[in-house]
């Protein structure tokens, strides 16, 4: 702790983003570095808590909170303030594979954690991590780290998100060869078709980690599906364990009338073809374009979703949320800041604010119709309020409150209602055993499954969840797999 009096002398600055009039104009990040000098005072605002729960990933209120990768957090706040960048870095990848991705994305559960924001705002935690990965590629300090003795066994990984690629990192560095297997054309999982390039650059940010892993001896195959290109029992006979990170990508359905009409899709369907336009040069599959866009669901999906109509240029753009607002309060009895549910305003709404004078959100309504033109095509969504009602004591179900009914037009509807679980054929043919809903089985929160030599992490095991918790659940997978192979208790 360089500065002791440092959190009383400066306030929380965060990075600043770039106008949303200019960045609605392109695909580009819209975040801006902050400045040395404040990532310097951002760094000194640390307290070095004697119990640091940002890096611990300890519950709280019942719900798991902090760093999951237990960042060394105070650590490398107190190596910036020093400004000691090089060895901020070490520190950072000594827990975190993938700093840039969690750096840029992460909705920073360590910051809901900070001690500091029991009275003042949280450090700025996430934009110290970005500058200091981002110093680290500038100053070409990442460097391709390939093991120096090869140890002989296979590892198949089936999924290259960042639950599979922070897997194939840790065993390939720890001897093992790895091989990757993924069925889309890209790797990098809801990294490189799910999350936009405004968030998360793809050419420059993932593409470039992608090149070192290949350059660290990691082979990926990619077009290929598991369990239709190539056959679960080949990868049995021909690896020594097998890692799987196939994610949770089974969305949730909105099953009301209409929904068979032209023009409702899933979220993800419509950003992968956004990002492959982006990418290919392709004309758009699904286009927002001169229409009237209705996006249902009010979480991070549902903000990338109004985020990328806007840059394809919709007349028009409304995001449907079940929940009220304002939905939670500080509980009396808790004094830490709630899990960060952000119901401020996101990326995507501010530049929708910007564009039509207006937010997007509407709280407390759900969707109850889709309705056609003449011509059989989608035309507008009826909606409803939504109550609450106690069906069972303390279970609280919400529906449509009769009369409250208004209708939106809608030439485009994207349904952003979350992920029901991992999909099943692959499960089915490896055989892995599964919870009630869905996901693979783990004793005790352990990554092996139900078949020996297959481990299994992120969201696949997990359920849907966050980029954070995917990189730890590989590495953590990773371990015993290595630990499997060799065996012995290894630590990573
Ligand atoms: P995934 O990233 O889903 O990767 C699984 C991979 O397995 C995919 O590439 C898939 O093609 C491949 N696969 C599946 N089956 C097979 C098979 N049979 N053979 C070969 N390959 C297969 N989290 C955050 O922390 N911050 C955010 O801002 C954020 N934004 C998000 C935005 C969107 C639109 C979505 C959908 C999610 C977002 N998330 C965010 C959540 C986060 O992306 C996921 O939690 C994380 O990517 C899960 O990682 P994973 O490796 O488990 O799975």
């Amino acid at each position: 702790m360089g500065k002791p009096t440092g959190f009383l002398e400066y306030p929380r600055e965060t990075a600043p983003e770039r106008e949303p009039q200019a960045r609605l104009e392109d695909w580009h990040e819209f975040r801006l570095p902050l400045a040395p000098d404040k990532l310097r005072q951002q760094g000194a605002r640390c307290m070095d808590c004697g119990t640091p729960f940002c890096h611990s990933g300890i519950l709280l209120s019942g719900m798991a909170s902090g760093c999951p990768l237990h960042n060394l957090i105070p650590e490398w706040n107190d190596l910036v303030y020093r400004d000691l960048w090089r060895q901020a870095l070490d520190r950072l990848h000594r827990t975190n594979d993938f700093p840039e991705f969690t750096g840029r994305v992460c909705p920073a559960p360590c910051e809901a954690s900070c001690v500091l924001a029991i009275g003042d705002p949280a450090v700025a935690i996430k934009n110290i991590e970005y500058a200091i990965t981002e110093r680290g590629w500038e100053n070409g300090w990442i460097v391709p780290l390939p093991p120096r003795v090869r140890t002989g066994k296979n590892v198949a990984v089936i999924g290259s998100g960042p639950a599979g690629l922070a897997a194939a990192l840790q065993l390939n560095r720890a001897g093992h060869s790895v091989t990757v297997y993924e069925r889309d054309d890209r790797p990098g999982g809801l990294l490189m078709y799910g999350i936009p390039n405004m968030k998360l650059e793809k050419e420059g940010v993932l593409l470039r980690r992608i090149e070192l892993l290949e350059a660290e001896g990691i082979r990926f195959m990619l077009k290929t599906e598991v369990g239709k290109d190539v056959a679960a029992e080949r990868l049995y006979r021909e690896y020594d364990a097998i890692v799987v990170a196939i994610g949770a990508g089974k969305a949730r359905d909105l099953v009301v009338r209409g929904r068979e009409l032209p023009g409702i899709h899933f979220a993800l369907e419509y950003l992968t073809a956004a990002t492959r336009t982006l990418l290919d040069g392709v004309p758009e599959t699904i286009t927002a374009r001169g229409k009237d866009v209705v996006v249902i669901g009010g979480g991070d999906t549902g903000t990338d979703c109004v985020a990328t109509a806007l840059r394809q240029g919709c007349r028009s753009v409304v995001q449907l949320e079940i929940l009220p607002h304002p939905p939670q309060q500080r509980a009396p009895e808790n004094p830490w800041p709630e899990w960060p549910k952000v119901y401020a305003a996101d990326y995507g709404q501010k530049e929708a604010a910007e564009r039509f004078s207006a937010d997007p959100r509407r709280y407390g309504r759900t969707a109850i119709a889709f309705l056609p033109d003449a011509g059989g095509t989608l035309a507008s969504v009826v909606c409803a309020e939504v109550g609450w009602q106690e069906k069972k004591p303390g279970v609280l179900v919400p529906g449509p409150i009769p009369g409250s009914e208004t209708t939106l037009p809608a030439q485009l509807v994207l349904l952003a209602l979350g992920f029901v679980g991992p999909e099943q054929e692959l499960l089915d043919t490896l055989g892995v055993a599964r919870t009630a809903s869905g996901t693979i089985s783990g004793e005790n929160d352990r990554f092996a499954t139900s078949i020996p030599a297959v481990f299994a992490a992120g969201d696949c095991r997990r359920g849907q969840s966050l980029v954070v918790w995917a990189i730890s659940e590989g590495r953590r997978a990773a371990q015993e797999c290595d630990a499997f192979l060799m065996g012995k208790p290894e630590t990573l």
